[in-house]
């Protein structure tokens, strides 16, 4: 029998796919691909952190943690925070840990948000910021950055959208997909509008770890901020789990009770296994982590000073693992440019409109991917902007 209504919310019905998906559904049956696309590492998990895992298993440990996660998990998700960015929280009322950074994302916006507030989006950004924030039944206000200033919003530009509806603003820094990192006084500017405007800030910390030049701030750690703070990291980037689905969020007593209760409906708890893993890995992968950046670093400095040697002007980002070129010299498009890319030399880059219209005029390119393999796809784009 045909249905005449469709069953599903108006809200999602209007919702769009990620722009990402769309893109790598077009590499479907390609062979000799290389894909520049990806947001994750090609490492492995290292394998003291896998075997913690078997052995979590091995020794019978298959039922539920506690709703927040193993508290021993917590203890040492607040001890890495207070050693490497000086912000304390309480592992018994401040710290849940989550199925990856994207639930803790989900999580937090459904626990501050009532229908109606907005939220500050800075874009290009992560796709799922905007989507989450109208599943939660806010509206995501676009704030876009700039890209003459390395796609770093300005405090000005942030304080030009909050209006009396405005609940909080969404960082991401390490950004995905331009790679640039706030500085500490960027920060600052940032947290004196949300202190002025009593709002919060939601700081997506997942590429922390990633960053290659200059120390890292949390914006927990800005004087005032801890108790406006949603600090939201996890395991995916650094520790190459993203297959894991393990993450965390700190943040205030009162706002941590609230998610622990949307968690504990819809979710109960990490898996039990990955929770033992991502401890393993807090305890004993720190010099892994190093390795795997200073593998980044290499690739970061080699593919932009190629892409710029190749006319497709790219700053250097400081931190994660993207690079954000621009193409507007090919004059094509960033969804033009990717298809042909793709037709012509079968490499894939990400186009920059898949995170927001800012990101138009730009590719996305990770290189989380082998140095032969960026090697090969540097020489392919080389040969494809030069035949253009
Ligand atoms: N936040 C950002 C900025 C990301 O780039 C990603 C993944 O690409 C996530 C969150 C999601 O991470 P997780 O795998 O922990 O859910």
């Amino acid at each position: 029998m045909e249905l005449k209504t469709s069953y599903l919310a108006k809200h999602v019905r209007t919702l769009q796919p990620s722009g990402i998906r769309k893109f790598f559904d077009a590499t479907a049956g390609l062979t000799d691909v290389i894909s520049l696309g990806v947001g994750e590492p090609d490492f492995v998990t290292p394998w003291n952190v896998r075997e913690a895992a078997i052995l979590s298993l091995e020794d019978g440990y298959t039922s539920y943690t506690a709703n927040a996660g193993l508290l021993e998990l917590r203890v040492e998700i607040s001890n890495y925070i207070d050693n490497n960015y000086c912000v304390n929280y309480d592992p018994e009322s401040e710290i849940t840990v989550t199925v990856g950074a994207s639930e803790a994302i989900d999580i937090a916006l459904r626990a501050i948000l009532d229908p109606g507030d907005e939220v500050l989006v800075v874009e290009p950004c992560f796709v799922s910021y905007a989507p989450l924030v109208t599943l939660a039944g806010g509206v995501p206000v676009i704030v876009e950055s700039m890209k003459d200033n390395d796609f770093k919003v300005l405090p000005e530009q942030l304080e030009a959208a909050v209006t009396d509806r405005t609940k909080a603003i969404m960082i991401c820094s390490p950004n995905n997909p331009t790679g640039s990192m706030l500085s500490k006084a960027e920060m600052e500017r940032i947290a004196d509008i949300a202190k002025k405007h009593d709002l919060l800030v939601l700081s997506d910390e997942i590429y922390a770890e990633l960053v290659y030049d200059e120390l890292y701030t949390s914006f927990a750690a800005i004087e005032g901020m801890q108790e406006r703070t949603i600090l939201v990291s996890g395991f995916s980037k650094d520790l190459a789990m993203t297959g894991w689905r393990l993450g965390f969020v700190c943040a205030p007593k009162e706002i941590t009770e609230g998610m622990l209760k949307i968690h504990q409906y819809a979710i109960m708890c990490a898996s039990t296994m990955a929770q033992h893993a991502g401890l393993e890995g807090l305890k004993n992968g720190r010099r892994d982590v190093a390795e795997m950046r200073k593998s980044y670093r290499q690739r970061r400095n080699y593919i932009v000073q190629s892409l710029n040697e190749m006319g497709l002007k790219c700053y250097k980002p400081e931190g994660a693992f993207y690079t954000f070129p621009n193409i507007e010299s090919t004059g094509m498009d960033s969804e033009t440019f990717a298809t042909r890319l793709l037709k012509a030399e079968r490499v894939v880059v990400v186009p920059g409109n898949a995170f927001g219209a800012s990101g138009e005029g730009h590719v996305r390119c990770s290189y989380a991917t082998s140095m032969a393999q960026l090697q090969e796809a540097m020489t392919r784009m080389r040969r494809f902007v030069e035949k253009l």
